[in-house]
């Protein structure tokens, strides 16, 4: 059976490779850093407790280069994979090889989940849920009602965007380095029928706000925090969607520093994790196992 912890490419398997009798894939390129094969393998193996069909379950992780993902669609459609998570660079461009996508994916452009059909690939986005949900379990903050405030509009943005608005958020406000980006995703949201404008400076965020860092900045060990974060009242909750194994971002050490309530992306990749297993099994979504399973890690 192939190992579940190992980076595969589909050049890689020889024919007749064994596969579990059900297999589920993230795509990615790199891939080497993704967690997901450990925490849904050890979802998996909690579903396979007091359901035995689930033993024949299980996760893999391949390195998909973006011009190897049409082919590779389909060749994993032969090989019977029950569904596929997708990670940078995937997302976007993997919109043009399904069969259908839910409303959210489609308003977001982006999908990282995807559920086998008879013929093809359904596309899901999930990154918006397990945002919202970690904001709530972590930040004790709800969109619905709230003044919501995003850094970043690339993919991650887009899915925080459309999911605050989605979710009616009291006011949307958004910054980013590129003005181009920044205009296409409040153009998008005004298209959708959302209202939503740009931040000029930290002197415009309100009092009670939840602040959403969905840049990559945080990432690196030497990054400074998204946002100066003393000028800024402490009624304020901060998400910062990167994480780091091991220790807190850099934003999110500021932050908390300041006074404001804060938490680091871990928890929204549990969740989204969460959804796109429930959306395979139909079962019920085990993202504190998923966390946990995580940390376990670090
Ligand atoms: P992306 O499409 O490449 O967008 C990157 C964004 O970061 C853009 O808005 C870019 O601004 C901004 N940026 C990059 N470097 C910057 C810098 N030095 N200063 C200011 N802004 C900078 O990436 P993405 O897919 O949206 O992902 C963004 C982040 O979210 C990543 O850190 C990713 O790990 C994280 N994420 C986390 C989860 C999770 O489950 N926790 C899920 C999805 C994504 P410009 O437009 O100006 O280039």
């Amino acid at each position: 059976m192939l190992d579940t912890e190992k980076v595969w490419r589909l050049s890689d398997l020889k024919p007749g490779a064994e596969f579990a009798k059900f297999p589920l894939a993230v795509f990615g390129f790199p891939i080497a850093h993704s967690q997901s094969p450990k925490m849904q393998n050890a979802a998996l193996r909690e579903l396979a407790k007091s359901d035995s069909k689930f033993r024949g379950w299980a996760y893999y992780k391949f390195e998909v280069a973006p011009e190897e993902l049409k082919d590779t669609l389909k060749a994993f459609h032969d090989l019977g994979f029950l569904g596929v998570n997708l990670t940078i660079p995937h997302k976007e461009i993997v919109l043009d090889f399904l069969e259908g996508a839910e409303d959210f994916a489609v308003m977001a452009r982006a999908a990282n989940t995807l559920k086998r059909t008879p013929t093809g690939w359904k596309g899901f986005n999930t990154d918006g849920f397990g945002l919202a949900k970690a904001v709530e379990l972590f930040c004790g903050r709800a969109f619905r009602g709230s003044d919501v405030v995003i850094f970043g509009a690339g993919g991650a943005a887009r899915a925080a965007a459309f999911k605050a608005a989605m979710d009616g958020c009291k006011s949307l406000r958004v910054f980013n380095r590129t003005k181009s980006r920044l205009d296409s995703l409040l153009e998008s949201l005004r298209g959708a029928g959302f209202s939503a404008g740009s931040l000029g400076g930290v002197g415009e965020i309100k009092a009670g706000s939840i602040l959403i860092n969905a840049t990559s900045v945080g990432l690196k060990k030497d990054d400074l925090p998204i946002v100066d974060f003393s000028a800024i009242d402490k009624s304020c909750a901060f998400f910062d969607m990167p994480y780091r194994a091991g220790g807190e971002t850099p934003s999110v050490e500021a932050a908390r520093k300041a006074g404001l309530k804060a938490a680091s992306g871990r928890a929204m990749l549990a969740w989204q994790g969460a959804k796109s297993l429930s959306i395979w099994t139909g079962r019920e979504m085990l993202g504190e196992l998923m966390l946990n399973a995580l940390d376990s890690d670090t």
